[in-house]
C-alpha cells in the first residue's frame, strides 16, 4: 500500500436535526461568539430564530457579520480590524462556501491580527501562518464546496487582475463540522445544481488525483455513489429527505478527500475563471467536468496507457452507469456521457454566458497552473487545457 498521511478533521456532527446541537457546543469554546452568515436567505429562513434562541438560552452573546458574495482578502482584513479587540471565544459560520471560507480566515487571523495578503498562496509574501485561530465551527447550508472539512479559505479579487486563491493551513480546520442536511431544504435548484457538481468533480478529482490513496479514495467512493443517486433527485426536489442526506454527505467527503490530496484541471481552470469572471464556483466547475474528463483520459490514452488512473475513470464510469459488465473503453464512454447528461439535465450555463471568449483563453489557460493543477493525473499541455474552454464557450 502507498504511504499516505491523514491530515486533522473537525469533529462532525451529521444528521438531520443536528444543528439543535449548535448552541450547546458553541458554549464549550465560551460565551462570546462570531457568528458569520451570507447576506441574505438565513436570516429569513426558519432556522435563524431556532439558532439564536438556542444561543440566548445558553447565555451566549453575539456579534454578526454577514458575507456578501465571495469573500475578498479586503473583506478578512476589514472584519479582522474591526473585530480583533473584541472578547471573541468562537466563530460559527452559517451558510454556504463563500460565508464558510470568510469565516475560516476570519477566525484565523482575529488573534493574529494581521493582513490575510501574508498568507494568500501564489500572491504576496506567502509568510507561514503561526496562528493561534479562533474556534471555529462550520455549519454548511449548502451541499457542494465541502468547506466545513478542508484546510483553506478561497479568497477572491474580482476583475481581469484579479486572482483567486488560498489562505491554507491545517490550523484552520474546523474544531467541528455540523452537517445537518434539513438545512438544503431551501435552496434555490441552480444552486443546488451548481454546488452538487462542484461536490461530485472535487470527489472524482481527488478519486484520480496524483497523490490520491486507499483512504480517501473509498470516501470518494461513497461520495460519488451518494452523489449518482442524490444530484438529479435532489434539484428536482429539495423535499427529498433523503437526496438531502446523499447530497450533503457527498459535499462533506468531497472536502475531507480534496484537503488531503488535491484537485485537478477543472478545479485549476475554476480559480482564474472565478476571478475575471462573475462566475460561480461551482457552475465553473460543473460546466467543465465533464470535457475536463474526456480530455485526461485521451491525453492519459496516448501518453500514459498504464496509468492507474484510466482504471479508476472506468470504475467511476461502471459507478455512474450502474452497468458494471462495461470494459474500460466503454466504462470511460458511459462516464463521459453521464457527467454530459448531468450538465445538461441540471441547466448548467455555458462559459458565454458569463462574457468569457475564444479570446480570453490564452489568459485563463496561462493562470490555471495552480495547486490544484499540481495533482491532475496527467500533465496537460496548453493546448489540451485551452481544448476544455473552447468546448464550454
Ligand atoms: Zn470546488
Amino acid at each position: 500500500m502507498t504511504e499516505f498521511s491523514l491530515s486533522r478533521l473537525p469533529r462532525i456532527e451529521f444528521g438531520a436535526c443536528v444543528l439543535a446541537r449548535l448552541p450547546a457546543l458553541a458554549r464549550g469554546y465560551g460565551a462570546h461568539a462570531l457568528l458569520v452568515t451570507g447576506a441574505g436567505s438565513l436570516k429569513s429562513s426558519s432556522f435563524w430564530p431556532a439558532v439564536t434562541a438556542g444561543l440566548k438560552a445558553q447565555g451566549i452573546s453575539w456579534l454578526h457579520l454577514a458575507i456578501p458574495g465571495e469573500p475578498s482578502p479586503q473583506m478578512v482584513d476589514e472584519a479582522v480590524r474591526a473585530l480583533h479587540l473584541e472578547p471573541i471565544d468562537v466563530v460559527i459560520g452559517i451558510g454556504g462556501g463563500s460565508a464558510l471560507d470568510a469565516a475560516k480566515a476570519i477566525a484565523g487571523l482575529l488573534k493574529p491580527g494581521n493582513s490575510v495578503m501574508n498568507h494568500l498562496e501564489g500572491v504576496g509574501p506567502e509568510l507561514p501562518y503561526a496562528g493561534p485561530a479562533t474556534p471555529f465551527i462550520a455549519v454548511p447550508t449548502t451541499a457542494g464546496t465541502g468547506s466545513e472539512a478542508t484546510k483553506n479559505a478561497v479568497l477572491s479579487v474580482p476583475g481581469m487582475d484579479g486572482f483567486k486563491k488560498s489562505f491554507r493551513d491545517e490550523k484552520l480546520v474546523a474544531e467541528v463540522a455540523l452537517v445537518d442536511p434539513d438545512l438544503l431544504a431551501t435552496c434555490p435548484p441552480a444552486v443546488i445544481a451548481a454546488n452538487g457538481m462542484d461536490a461530485f468533480t472535487q470527489l472524482l478529482e481527488s478519486f484520480v488525483s496524483s497523490r490520491a490513496a486507499p483512504l480517501t479514495d473509498s470516501l470518494a467512493w461513497g461520495g460519488m455513489k451518494a452523489a449518482r443517486d442524490g444530484l438529479l433527485a435532489l434539484y428536482v426536489g429539495a423535499g427529498d429527505a433523503v437526496a438531502r442526506e446523499r447530497m450533503a454527505y457527498a459535499a462533506l467527503v468531497s472536502g475531507i478527500a480534496l484537503a488531503q490530496v488535491g484537485l485537478g484541471s477543472v478545479h485549476g481552470l475554476a480559480a482564474p475563471l472565478g476571478a475575471f469572471f462573475p462566475i460561480p464556483h461551482g457552475v465553473a466547475c460543473g460546466t467543465l467536468v465533464a470535457m475536463a474528463t474526456r480530455i485526461n483520459i485521451e491525453a492519459l490514452r496516448t501518453r500514459e496507457p498504464a496509468h492507474p488512473a484510466l482504471g479508476k475513470y472506468a470504475q467511476v464510469g461502471r459507478l455512474l452507469s450502474k452497468q458494471g459488465h462495461l470494459d474500460q473503453e466503454a466504462a470511460h464512454v458511459a462516464l463521459i456521457d453521464t457527467l454530459e447528461a448531468w450538465t445538461h439535465a441540471l441547466g448548467l450555463p455555458t462559459l458565454a454566458h458569463y462574457g468569457v471568449t475564444p479570446a480570453d483563453i490564452p489568459r485563463i489557460v496561462a493562470d490555471s497552473r495552480g495547486s490544484s493543477m499540481k495533482t491532475n493525473p496527467v500533465l496537460l499541455e496548453d493546448s489540451d487545457i485551452a481544448a476544455i474552454l473552447a468546448a464550454r464557450i
